[in-house]
Parts: structure tokens; C-alpha cells; sequence
């Protein structure tokens, strides 16, 4: 039963076939396979065969600053913030492709940090917060910057960089920066800033903005995450970095990225008569239903509770829309581990202190396959409280 679990976390390729009453099921990685039904009903329209003899030159385009950006790819993104209007990617922004966001973030401490300063920069975010950051940022043990926890208890003066994530990972939260000092450096990671998840309420034009492409398609294997950079010096040692890290960021991947967001682009500008569901309406219809069905389970067996989030008007979809997050926060009433429950019902969640906040937090991944997310309402509604402290 477990090995059922494996093999969707392995490939991908399926939802499992089986998954028996006592399999252990795995919410704790935002592993976004739910859209994989979306991409099967396209068929071939994403298909791409690629020569033996292309895409073999570490080049890209020589002639542009981040020089293995596919200009394909370059023109995809660009295009697909225009459609969704969900960020400023004029063509006075740099443009820098990474191996997924996770590498673009590694490259933005170092192009945000400076060897000339007498101590490595603080690195913050307000709690609950993305746990790579804190992990990513430690890892090495840089001499250039280092992570300063919560940014909302943070006090020191001198520069520091902030990451604001919004939509919030794990909560959901819409966020703005929170420590608001001179020598801060803001990161906006706006990962989940796509209509399936929030409404899409303005342009986001900050000085340095995160996406990826796991989060906007649920494509996470294929690696692709692009960074929009107003400043020419912070672009060009970002590319620096990867041009060490990696030398570039896969052609294959990148095409396959621009190929599959024009479709997006070219469903979400068709207004003829066979309009299909576009993936953000797929998207928003699939995470609404599910957050709708947890609320409900969650209310009746009274153990838990869920944030609140505010419904707003969608700038892309000209509707009222409740925002509804790629994952739960899930916290238990009675103070209990929230976790190590759930756990006991054989669900593996990731708890709240990898967050920099307590055990009574866990986050859910809303982004499973059918069948899963099935079994862990149907697992969640069993579970039943002590009696004691219930509020
Ligand atoms: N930022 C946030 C807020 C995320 O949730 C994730 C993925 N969990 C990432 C960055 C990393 O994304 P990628 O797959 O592009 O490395």
C-alpha cells in the first residue's frame, strides 16, 4: 500500500490504483500532481519531439544578459503575465530562468549579499514560513548571509533581506513585508500569485519577484522557475551564480515550460465558441470543491480548525472569488501535536515548528491526486477529540 504512494511520488505518471483502508498516505511535500488529470484531457496539444541534434550548445542567447534564457521562454512568461495580469513583465525587467525557484533563491542571497560587508546579511520571513528558506539559507554555512528567523521579532539595525511569500506557504496568507527598516532588500516569492489560488487583485511590480512553474502548472519535475529582476547588477550576478551552480538551466525543460504556458496564454485569450476550461478555471473548480468538502469535515468533528480567508474581486476572472490556498493550516483546538494525530491515522503531514511556529500547526498539501485527498477526508473525519479544552 505504501509503495502505492511511492510510485505516484516517484513518476508522476498516475494516480495509484489502489490505496487500501491502512495505507500510510503523504500530504507533507505540496507535490502538485492534482493537475495531472488537467494535462491528459489536452492530449497532444503539448507534445513536443525534440531531434537528436538540438538543444546541444550551452547557449541560449548569447546576445541577452541572462544568456541561457530560451527566448521562447523569455516571450512565454512575459506573455502570461500579461494575460493573467498578475505581474509587471514589461521588457524593461531582466528575465532569469533558474532550475526552479529553489535555485533562483540560492542565487538572490548572493546577489543581494555583499562581500564587502563587516558580517554576513540577515535573512528573514514572518512565521509560519516557507521551511526551505530557513534550510537553504543555513545549509552552507555562508559567510554572506545567514538566516535571522521570524522577521516579525526581528530588531537589528543594518541590512537584511526579507522574503514575503503571498499567498503565504504554509498559511495562505496575503502578505505584505513586515519589518519596513532602511537596508532591507524585499524577495517577493509569489510562487502561488495565480488565479486556482487567489484572486488576482493587482499587478504585483516589485524590485525582485519568484515564480514557478510547479506551482502555476503543477509541472514541478521539470525544474523551471523564473525570477523578474528590475535592477541590470542584481540579474546579472544571479546569472553569475547559476552560470557556477549549474552553467544554465535545461533547454529541454525551458521549451517544454514556454510551450506548455502559451497554451495557457492561448486558452485564456480564446473567446470563440468551443472555449475549453482553461487550467486556471480547472484549477480554481477542483482546490474550491476540496477546500469546501475540508471545512465541512473539519466543522463536524470539531478537532481542528482552518484560517479564515476573505473572498475579493479577480482582476482576471471579473468575479468575486474565495481565495483558496494550495495548502491547509491545520491547527488543533485542544493544543495537541497536530502532526504526530494525524500521523496515528496514517496521515504524514509536515508540522508547524519546520514553519518557525508550534506542534498544534500542520500543513496540508491541497494539491494530491483524487483519490488521496478521498481517503484523507474520509481519515480526518474519523478522528475525534479528547473533550478536554474544546473551544
Ligand atoms: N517557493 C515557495 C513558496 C514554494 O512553496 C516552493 C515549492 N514548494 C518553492 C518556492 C520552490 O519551487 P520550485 O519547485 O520551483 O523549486
Amino acid at each position: 500500500a505504501a509503495s502505492a504512494t511511492k510510485s505516484v511520488m516517484s513518476s508522476g505518471k498516475k494516480t495509484p490504483a489502489t490505496l487500501s483502508s491502512d495505507s500510510v498516505i503523504n500530504f507533507a511535500r505540496g507535490d502538485p500532481t492534482m493537475y495531472h488529470s488537467y494535462w491528459s484531457k489536452l492530449g497532444d496539444r503539448c507534445t513536443m519531439v525534440i531531434p537528436g541534434n538540438d538543444l546541444m550548445s550551452y547557449f541560449s542567447d548569447a546576445g541577452n544578459l541572462c544568456w541561457f534564457l530560451m527566448p521562447e521562454l523569455d516571450h512565454a512568461v512575459r506573455r502570461l503575465h500579461r494575460v493573467v495580469g498578475n505581474a509587471v513583465a514589461d521588457d524593461d525587467r531582466f528575465i532569469v530562468v533558474g532550475t526552479g525557484s529553489t535555485q533562483l533563491f540560492q542565487a538572490l542571497l548572493y546577489a543581494l549579499s555583499s562581500p564587502d560587508e563587516p558580517e554576513p546579511i540577515s535573512v528573514v520571513a514572518a512565521a509560519p514560513f516557507y521551511s526551505s528558506y530557513p534550510e537553504e539559507t543555513e545549509f552552507l554555512r555562508s559567510g554572506l548571509y545567514k538566516w535571522a528567523g521570524d522577521a516579525y521579532s526581528f530588531d537589528k539595525d543594518g541590512p537584511y533581506i526579507e522574503v514575503v511569500t503571498s499567498p503565504n506557504n504554509p498559511d495562505g496568507a496575503i502578505r505584505e513585508a513586515v519589518v519596513n527598516r532602511e537596508g532591507g532588500k524585499l524577495v517577493y516569492d509569489l510562487a502561488y500569485y495565480w488565479p486556482q489560488y487567489t484572486p488576482i487583485t493587482h499587478r504585483a511590480d516589485y524590485d525582485v519577484m519568484l515564480f514557478t512553474f510547479s506551482k502555476a502548472t503543477g509541472h514541478a519535475g521539470s525544474r523551471i522557475g523564473w525570477a523578474i529582476v528590475k535592477n541590470k547588477e542584481v540579474a546579472t550576478k544571479m546569472v553569475k551564480f547559476i552560470e557556477l551552480s549549474s552553467i544554465g538551466v535545461s533547454k529541454e525543460s525551458q521549451l517544454r515550460a514556454a510551450k506548455i504556458l502559451g497554451v495557457i496564454s492561448d486558452d485564456c485569450q480564446d473567446s470563440g465558441p468551443n472555449k475549453e476550461e482553461t487550467l486556471f478555471e480547472y484549477g480554481q473548480r477542483l482546490l474550491s470543491e476540496r477546500w469546501e468538502r475540508l471545512r465541512e469535515v473539519v466543522e463536524r468533528n470539531g478537532v481542528f480548525s482552518l484560517p479564515k480567508y476573505p473572498q475579493d474581486y479577480c482582476n482576471f476572472s471579473g468575479k468575486y472569488t474565495d481565495p483558496s490556498p494550495a495548502f491547509a493550516w491545520l491547527r488543533s483546538k485542544e493544543g495537541l501535536n497536530c502532526d504526530n494525530l494525524l500521523r496515528e491515522h496514517n496521515i504524514v503531514t509536515r508540522g508547524g515548528t519546520t514553519f518557525g511556529v508550534g506542534s498544534k500547526y500542520t500543513r496540508i498539501s491541497m494539491l494530491s491526486p483524487d483519490e488521496e485527498f478521498n481517503l484523507f477526508l474520509e481519515r480526518l473525519s474519523a478522528i475525534k477529540g479528547t473533550g478536554k479544552g474544546n473551544c
